[in-house]
């Protein structure tokens, strides 16, 4: 029996499952038209590799990225892309965002497959997910082959699998462990293949019994080594990834740290499985199972759906709205989800729910609360231990430095603090709100250093070749100057001066002296002469 230990703060919460688990999924109806943006990951937007009016196959990469952090984007079934533009996608402030649209000729047809290879390498494995364009499916979509991979080059001695959805309504991994354990098991065998942790721990919340008896048999029948099944309590939000390794460990992850940093990776049941999907059958991450859950749709279930499907679609499958007037569908569920702008927006790799609701049971209205009374509830559920009172506060007067000191990146908008308020704050979305400005704020900032970093290299690059251009000239006037001396046989002036001298000096001494015609008397009388006038030189007489 695993030793269970718990986080801070939490819920527990009023469940609305039942509904959407009562019936086994369904496969979705492919929609006339597949929208699929560009972005649906955390990371770098893909770039399009198809133009409108290309044919595309099911499985056909149509997006990438090879440059910078991304999840490859393929065609989620067979048609002629109409277009490459902006439309609705989700996202919690209702923006567009470029989108490849496909007309769907209903064909299906898919690209062609390799012969299915076993006993891969780490690496290869690794290739393979990056290859398929899997996203986490936990929540958070970050590319799982950089997530692994970051996994396999530190190494790890843990591997936890979240089979833990602690939200009100959503159903999707429950259905999943429920109706396909073996896939599940067989991702996790592939993790254990390219980690190769100490121990596996596959945790399921003790209100999916159906789930648990799944997991466990197929965990017996595929008799994987090292792994057990653990069953916790369900209390919300134990599905995030720090207060699961909480309540499995007693660990708290350090400041600034990740799991993996401790020597732990966390990887989402569906994950798993599409992870399977993708090795074994080659299948590129293109559909997913998404609940559709709430008081407004007719008939609440689980389907297996083609990314890029329209939210509308799926809920006509689902049965159409009860109530059309007072629709409202929110993408997650009611304590981090976010409200969609438009039924055309498309299933991505992060859709897990759609909660159709009637927009007057949805608790809280932004703008319509009232002030914060001090009551300090919010700071008693937070499962990050925040302030979620000062961050309120400082997120309101937009003192973003404020809000990093008091934590606010540490926040996994679980929703709880707001779910307790009894002013009815939205705080989350406060909290939101304040990333992005930082966000949009830092990346400015990084775009400007950017930019004055090349001014400054380029300034530096053309004073080096001014001094360059400066002393090659140099060189060359004085290459010249010697060549110019040489041609004109040119010396050394004190050279030439000397010679000259030399040269009178010899001139001189080849001349007859005055006194060699005269006679030896003469030649007396005038040495006589000169001594006596050197004498009285020297006599100064
Ligand atoms: S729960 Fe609401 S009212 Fe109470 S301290 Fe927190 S923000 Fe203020
Ligand atoms: S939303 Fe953030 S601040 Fe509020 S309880 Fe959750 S972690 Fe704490």
């Amino acid at each position: 029996m695993h030793k269970l230990h718990t986080f801070h703060g939490g819920l527990k919460l009023v469940e609305h499952k039942a509904a959407s688990t009562r019936n086994p999924p369904q496969q979705a109806s492919l929609p006339k038209q597949l929208i699929l943006p560009l972005k649906q990951h955390m990371g770098a937007h893909n770039q399009p590799l198809v133009k409108p009016g290309d044919r595309v196959l099911a499985g056909q990469l149509i997006g990438n990225n090879p440059h910078e952090r991304s999840v490859a984007l393929h065609a989620s079934s067979s048609g002629t892309v109409s277009a490459i533009e902006k439309r609705p996608v989700p996202h919690p402030s209702g923006q567009s965002d470029f989108c490849i649209v496909i007309d769907v000729d209903g064909l299906d047809e898919f690209v062609e497959q390799d012969e299915v290879a076993n006993n891969h390498s780490p690496e290869k494995l690794i290739e393979i997910v990056r290859q398929a364009g899997i996203a986490g499916l936990g929540g958070a979509v970050f590319p799982t082959a950089d997530k692994i991979n970051t996994a396999y080059q530190k190494g790890i001695h843990t591997l936890i699998i979240n089979g833990v959805e602690c939200e009100p309504y959503i159903s999707c991994d429950d259905t999943l462990m429920r109706y396909h354990p073996d896939d599940i098991i067989r991702g996790v065998e592939l993790f254990q293949q390219i980690l190769n942790p100490e121990l596996t721990l596959i945790a399921v919340e003790d209100n999916k019994p159906e789930a648990c008896e799944a997991m466990a048999e197929a965990l017996e029948q595929n008799k994987l080594q090292k792994t057990e099944l653990v069953v916790i309590p369900t209390i919300y939000p134990s599905g995030g990834e720090k207060q699961l390794l909480q309540v499995l460990t007693g660990l708290e992850v350090p400041e600034n740290e990740y799991l993996v940093d401790i020597g732990y990776l966390c990887q989402n049941v569906g994950t798993c499985a599409a992870i399977a999907d993708a090795v074994d059958r080659q299948r590129p991450f293109i559909s997913r199972m998404v609940t559709i859950s709430g008081d407004n749709v007719t008939s609440p279930s689980n389907w297996q759906v083609r990314l890029g499907t329209p939210v509308e679609h799926l809920i006509e499958q689902s049965g159409g709205l009860i109530e059309k007037s007072d629709a409202k569908v929110i993408m997650g569920g009611p304590m981090m989800g976010f409200a969609l702008s438009s039924g055309q927006v498309p299933v991505v790799k992060a859709s897990n729910n759609f909660l159709v609701m009637r927009d007057q049971s949805i608790p809280h209205h932004p703008g319509a609360h009232d002030e914060c009374v001090r009551c300090g509830q919010c700071a008693e559920v937070c499962p990050a231990k925040l302030l979620p009172q000062q961050l309120y506060w400082h997120s309101r007067a937009q003192a973003w430095e404020k809000t990093v000191d008091y934590k606010l990146f540490d926040c996994i908008e679980c929703g709880c603090c707001s779910a307790v308020c009894p002013s009815n704050i939205p705080l989350v979305q406060y909290y939101r709100a304040a990333k992005s400005e930082i966000v949009a704020a830092r990346k400015a900032t990084a775009k400007s250093d950017r930019a004055r970093a090349r001014f400054e290299f380029r300034a530096h690059r053309l004073e080096l070749k001014k001094q360059q251009d400066e002393e090659r000239r140099r060189k060359k006037r004085e290459a010249l100057r010697n060549k110019q001396n040489a041609d004109k046989g040119a010396e050394d002036p004190v050279k030439a001066a000397l010679a000259r001298v030399q040269a009178k000096k010899q001139a001189k001494e080849g001349q007859p002296k005055n006194t060699d015609n005269l006679t030896p008397a003469q030649q007396k009388q005038i040495a006589e002469a000169r001594a006596r006038r050197k004498q009285q030189r020297e006599t100064g007489q």
